[in-house]
This record gives C-alpha cells, sequence and structure tokens, in this order.
C-alpha cells in the first residue's frame, strides 16, 4: 500500500535491526485518514472471505482494525492481554510471548463474543515472530470461530511470523512488508 509505505518511509524510525516505531500514525499519534484507508484496503482484500466478525489484540491493533470491521459491517472482537477482576465468567485463555515486553501475557476472551462458525478476521499492526498472530488464532479457534484470514498493517519478513502463519495454512496479507531494517533505514520488500 503506497500511502503506508510512504508514512513509514516518511516518520518510521528503525530503533534497531529488529525494530521499528511507527509511534507518529499508528501506535502512539493515529492517523486517522489514513486508518480509514487502511480498513477500505483490508476490507477489499478480503471482500470474498465470508468475513463476519473482526478480531485483534489490545492495543495498538485496535484503530485499524476497528476501521476495518466498520467498512465490513461486522463486529469488532478486542482480545485482552489480561483478564480483569470484572472478567471472570466464561473466559478463554493461551499465553503469548510478547515481542516488545519479552515476557508472556494470558491473552483472554469471554466466549460468548463468538458464535459458531464465526469467520472471523485478525487484523494486527504489526507481525514479528507470529506468537501474537498464532495465539489470538488458538483462541478464536478455541472459542468455536475460523480464523478466515490474517491481515497485518506491517509485517517485517525477515523476521520468522509471516512464514509460521503461512505456513501453518492460514491466508495472510499485509500492506506493507519490511525486508530489512538498520538504524535509520528501513528496507522494503517491493510490492508485487
Ligand atoms: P510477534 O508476536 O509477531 O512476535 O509480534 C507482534 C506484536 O509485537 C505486535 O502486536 C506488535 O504490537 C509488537 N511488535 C512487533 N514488532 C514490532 C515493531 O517493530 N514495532 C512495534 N511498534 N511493535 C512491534
Amino acid at each position: 500500500m503506497r500511502e503506508l509505505e510512504d508514512k513509514i518511509r516518511t516518520f518510521g524510525k528503525a530503533l534497531n535491526e529488529d525494530v521499528l516505531l511507527v509511534d507518529m500514525f499508528l501506535n502512539h499519534q493515529v492517523d486517522c485518514e489514513l486508518m480509514d484507508h487502511i480498513g477500505d484496503e483490508f476490507a477489499r482484500l478480503f471482500a470474498d472471505a465470508g468475513i463476519t466478525r473482526v478480531a485483534t489484540v489490545e492495543a495498538s491493533g485496535i484503530a485499524p482494525a476497528l476501521m476495518c470491521a466498520l467498512k465490513m459491517r461486522v463486529p469488532l472482537l478486542v482480545l485482552k492481554k489480561s483478564a480483569s477482576a470484572i472478567m471472570n465468567e466464561n473466559v478463554l485463555q493461551t499465553e503469548v510471548f510478547s515481542f516488545t515486553k519479552q515476557k508472556s501475557y494470558l491473552l483472554t476472551m469471554k466466549q460468548e463474543y463468538m458464535l459458531p462458525g464465526d469467520r472471523v478476521l485478525l487484523i494486527d499492526d504489526f507481525l514479528a515472530n507470529g506468537e501474537a498472530a498464532l495465539g489470538a488464532s488458538r483462541l478464536i479457534e478455541q472459542a468455536g470461530g475460523i480464523v478466515s484470514g490474517i491481515g497485518i498493517v506491517i509485517s517485517k519478513s525477515f523476521q520468522p511470523g509471516l512464514k509460521r502463519l503461512r505456513e501453518a495454512g492460514y491466508n495472510v496479507k499485509a500492506l506493507a512488508e519490511i525486508a530489512g531494517l538498520q538504524k535509520d533505514h528501513i528496507e522494503f520488500v517491493p510490492e508485487g
């Protein structure tokens, strides 16, 4: 997606060889017009997948996922990174190792927000090692949903997540693919 790549080129910062900072428009301050266009693009890419629900992992996935769910006219389910005291009935959980925090958390959802056979489009901001997307898919499937697509805003395709998800049989699409990072340099996989 050209507009997204231009934003990454202009405002993205390679912190080191592993981490890209895009908090000027995606993770901290949010460019709502860009999110609107990202929603359109995901809705177009997964138009034929019969999606009945969009799901994401809090917190950075919410902005693009909300716009996508709005465009597709389906509900949005936000998977939580921890269970709160008011959320203790009929919850499903799975352990996920966090790329940014380098520790595990319990991804949590209420069973009641998934219908049996729901066709779910999972949206997330970044794909690195694939732990978040694989954990979210596990939870969705445990709840009776079918992961019918995975939409990623930025895939760092030099890390193993994309390959792992595709090998597991998921239909994954990324709006921008990063081939490599060096301090202050971002290399893209050419759009194909
Ligand atoms: P994974 O589970 O695929 O290893 O990592 C994906 C999650 O880690 C995403 O949900 C995202 O929040 C975070 N993440 C991974 N890589 C980056 C990165 O380069 N920059 C930022 N800002 N977040 C990242």
